[in-house]
């Protein structure tokens, strides 16, 4: 029924892969048409023909795996991750309205492109509302649907980029961005948020010099009322919580004339 005649030519090399997709679908011909289509795009591409077989593949990616039986051990096997759902509506045994509502009830991210045959603005509204991403009604076009999946990664990736701050380290001071924490030689010492985007910013521009102006609208924002002996405090805060000896400054150093250097 499917032709394939650029599966060979468009074949990515294992290495190549863009993302994992799981296809939920219980239609066959619009599943095998996806995952075919998803796959000459250079996806790699799960399939589920129900909810229930969905659920298990979902559950191995984001950790609960005690809502049913496990019957499809080979699929927990295959989807140590997967980097977009596509979910149809209507679907046996588990609808994909609950499918969505499971996946960010366990506070997963992962982008959900929701599938339906109707089209009306409630179905929307619901599907969006239960947390998927965006919304196809059927029939709709392979181009489009592919479209769909690239700008939802796309976005998706800038998103966890921008979240996925790395850990800072300088000596033996340690931040850790994304758990709000810092550890200075060793100890973990408690920062205040104003204290702890302001090492942020210092650790992310190690020797770089900083006005107090230049602090003062980083990290208080430009309709910040006050004056600059507000940097001032911080700075000297900041030091007594990562010098040895505060008044004798090793880390956060004043440059005379200009303001601060971490380092
Ligand atoms: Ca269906």
């Amino acid at each position: 029924m499917l032709s394939t005649p650029s599966l060979e030519a468009k074949k990515v090399q294992p290495n190549m892969k863009i993302g994992r997709v799981l296809v939920v679908e219980d239609e066959d011909l619009i599943r095998e048409t996806i995952a075919l289509t998803l796959s000459e795009e250079g996806y790699e591409v799960l399939t589920a023909v129900d909810g229930r077989s969905a659920l298990e593949i979902i559950q191995t990616t984001i950790g609960k795996g005690n809502a049913l039986p496990r019957s499809f051990p080979s699929a927990a096997q295959e989807s140590a991750k997967l980097d977009l759902i596509i979910l149809d509506l209507m679907l046996p045994y588990v609808n994909g309205l609950d499918l969505c509502r499971l996946v960010r009830r366990e506070g997963n991210s992962i982008p959900i492109l929701m599938l339906s045959a109707k089209g009306t603005e409630t179905d929307r509204v619901v599907g969006l509302e239960v947390g998927a991403d965006d919304y196809l009604t059927k029939p709709f076009g392979m181009r489009e649907l592919v479209a769909r999946c690239r700008a939802l990664l796309r976005r998706h990736q800038q998103f966890q980029s921008s979240t996925q701050a790395p850990t800072l380290k300088f000596q033996d001071i340690t931040v850790f961005p994304q758990e709000c924490r810092v550890t200075v030689r060793g100890e973990e010492v408690n920062f205040s948020p104003k204290e702890f985007k302001l090492l942020e910013l210092f650790m992310s521009h190690t020797k770089r010099v900083w006005s107090r102006e230049q602090l003062l609208e980083r990290i208080w924002g430009p309709d910040f009322i006050g004056d600059s002996k507000t940097v001032d405090v911080h700075i000297r805060w900041l030091r007594e919580k990562l010098e040895i000896d505060p008044s004798n400054p090793e880390y956060l150093v004043t440059v005379r004339g200009f303001g601060y250097r971490f380092g």
